[in-house]
């Protein structure tokens, strides 16, 4: 079921997994069962689905944070073992550290890269103004509205400019003029020509924004967790200019 668009080349392809955990009794409990789908370069995917279909288990599986139980994931044509280099992370609650400020945070994945110290300074302060939050460099995440906080969550991810961005569930623990300026400031971004990141792939429950936000909506199912519907959103996107389908076609 692995799909081509417009000879995108893939990033991210999920291939025939399937995840179970050890339930009660010993008895395996099966959330996710033979998922396939392929995240392409250019494209925005929503995963959408009600609570306990396994959608965080999907995302945190294409991260390489959970192993699948059979099948694979591939990024960039090679299976992955272990963490995804390729990926970075904006989750639902955040996931600060609240001891650190907010530039320490979000320098945090640099960090763990190796990157040296003024690079590091350089890249998160970037970042942090990219996403709006200049001046807040030293406040600690405490000091911050939940808005504010998810901006870190999404500096953090941003600042190792990633070839995909996976964000589960990133705006459902705002409220919803928050959720609308932070989710219209992506697409912004996003919109822009050198905007690093190749692709996003957000999780969600909600329709709406799922439509809003992708070109393509993969619903899953529940009980245990499979792939219902693959539907295109046919909405013309600003970004669409940057994908390499449409600069071979004006050529
Ligand atoms: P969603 O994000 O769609 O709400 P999840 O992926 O969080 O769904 O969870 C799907 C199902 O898998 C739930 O029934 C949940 O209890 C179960 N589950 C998730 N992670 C684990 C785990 N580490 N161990 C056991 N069960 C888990
Ligand atoms: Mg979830």
């Amino acid at each position: 079921m692995s799909t081509t668009i417009n000879n995108r080349a893939a990033i991210v392809e999920v291939d025939h997994i399937s995840k179970s955990f050890p339930g009660k009794g010993n008895v395996e409990l099966t959330v996710l069962d033979d998922v396939t789908f392929t995240l392409h370069e250019g494209e925005v995917v929503a995963l959408l689905g009600k609570s306990g279909s396994g959608k965080s288990t999907l995302l945190r599986t294409i991260a390489g944070l959970i192993a699948p139980t059979t099948g694979e994931v591939r990024y960039r044509g090679k299976q992955l073992r272990g963490a995804n280099p390729g990926v970075g992370m904006v989750f639902q609650s955040f996931a600060l550290m609240p001891w650190l400020t907010v530039q320490a945070n979000v320098e945090l994945g640099l960090r763990a890269q190796g990157v040296g110290e003024d690079e590091r300074r350089r890249r998160a302060l970037e970042a942090i103004d990219l996403i709006g939050l200049d001046g807040f460099e030293s406040a600690y995440p405490k000091e911050l509205s939940g808005g504010m906080r998810q901006r870190v969550g999404f500096a953090r991810a941003l600042v190792l400019q990633p070839d995909a961005l996976l964000m589960d569930e990133p705006f459902s623990a705002l409220d919803v003029l928050t959720a609308e300026n932070l989710r219209n400031e992506l697409m912004s971004l996003w919109a822009q020509p050198d905007f690093p990141t190749k692709a996003i792939c957000v999780v969600t429950h909600n329709i709406e924004e799922a439509v809003l936000l992708a070109d393509r909506v993969v619903v899953l199912g529940a009980n245990p967790g499979h792939i219902k519907a693959e539907v295109p959103v046919h909405l013309p996107r600003p970004r669409d200019r940057r994908s390499p389908s449409f600069d071979q076609i004006v050529q």
